[in-house]
């Protein structure tokens, strides 16, 4: 593996051949054989054109406030413990915030005010998220995207949806073991989830599908839970359509369904 030259990333790894094509993915994911891996090859991902352009046109203008960083302008790998009973699961990497410091939910007001709500249910050591080498770490939780890329208005096309869904299924596949519950953030991610579950559990989805809603919560024999919340966006938490109190409520049932509480 490669290291990526003037990354805002520490130790940055990429794999050790770039996926270009909905098929490379797909291959690629299912070889890698652990995070590590796997967070390499999510890294050095090219398979989506219009996103490409857009990650990479995003890192070069940057915005004003971040005239003087380095952006990442790769797709965001997921972020946490390896061993993580708990997995958020958002939409894609924001323009200025993943897509610039190279971890997911880190730098924009969506992160503060996830890892704020992280921290006060302990599964966080510290409140804030602000560059990859800030010393956050979780505890018994795993975020990822559906989708790696940062996306024009954070809406992906389903093809690019359904190309990266290789590298979720695989992550989901690697903490298989110890996951007990998925905190599916809005509609997207709770409709990527059941592709998701019948990739990796082999079981399918409840008919007919339930609707995403805050505070859903869906039991499928043989699966991690799930639990639906507001996505984090500024959309919803500077209208009070969520609240601090409502996440916490949110974690405080995931912790439940994990056996942390
Ligand atoms: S969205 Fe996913 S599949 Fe598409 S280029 Fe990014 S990482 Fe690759």
């Amino acid at each position: 593996m490669a290291p990526v030259r003037g990354s805002p990333v520490p130790d940055a790894v990429l794999g050790d051949v770039p996926s270009r094509t909905r098929r490379e993915v797909a291959a690629h994911a299912a070889a890698a054989a652990d995070l590590p891996a796997l967070d390499a090859q999510v890294a050095d991902c090219f398979a989506c054109p219009r996103l490409v352009a857009w990650r990479e046109r995003v890192a070069g203008e940057r915005r004003a406030a971040f005239r003087e960083q380095s952006y990442w302008g790769r797709p965001v790998p997921g972020f946490g413990a390896a061993d993580a009973p708990i997995a958020i699961l958002g939409l894609a990497p924001a323009a200025h915030g993943g897509n610039r410091t190279g971890r997911i939910f880190t730098g924009d007001r969506s992160g503060d005010v996830l890892f704020a709500a992280l921290h006060r249910a302990g599964l966080a050591n510290q409140p804030t998220s602000v560059a990859a080498d800030d010393g956050l770490a979780l505890r018994h939780t795993r975020i990822f995207a559906a989708v790696r890329c940062a996306p024009p208005d954070n809406k992906p096309l389903p093809v690019e949806r359904d190309t990266c869904a290789p590298w979720l299924h695989r992550e989901v596949s690697l903490i298989r073991p110890t996951l007990k519950v998925v905190v599916a953030l809005g509609a997207f991610a709770w409709a990527a989830w059941w592709p998701a579950m019948a990739a990796v559990y082999g079981v399918k989805p409840p008919v007919p599908r339930p609707a995403f809603a805050h505070g859903a919560q869906v039991g499928v024999p043989g699966a991690p839970d799930l639990l639906g919340c507001y996505h984090v966006s500024q959309q919803n938490t500077f209208t009070g359509r969520l609240t601090p109190a409502m996440l916490d409520d949110i974690f405080t049932s995931a912790k439940r369904r994990a056996g942390l509480a």
